[in-house]
């Protein structure tokens, strides 16, 4: 016997930059991961999500109350659109192996 689930769940993570302070008084701090680009940011499972749901032609009001509803997670009509924006200029190798990864769930 086999089931098969999925998780529907926001999952946040905090990502701490240690600062440590020399002698002299320089402060000399940690490296963020590479993949983080501002203080707060969408993962690419939430952008890969809002492209391919952008894509189904869905209106950009029902997709934010899809992530609303689902993840308690606000995302505007601009972000959405960003999202799209990003994936078609810019479609990093996460991005892509991520969307591959939704539209292989979505027709298994
Ligand atoms: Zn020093």
């Amino acid at each position: 016997m086999q089931e098969t689930d999925v998780v529907v769940e926001k999952i946040v993570t905090e990502h701490r930059v240690l600062v440590k302070i020399c002698r002299c008084g320089k402060k000399n701090p940690g490296t963020a991961p590479e993949h983080m680009k501002a203080p707060v940011q969408y993962s690419a499972n939430v952008r890969a999500l809002g492209v391919y749901l952008t894509n189904q032609c869905i209106s950009k009001e029902r997709i934010s109350n899809i992530f609303e509803d689902l993840f308690e997670l606000p995302i505007s009509d601009t972000t959405l659109i960003g999202f799209d924006e990003e994936c078609a200029q810019l479609p990093t190798l996460i991005m892509r192996c991520t969307i591959i990864f939704i539209l292989q769930a979505a027709t298994n």
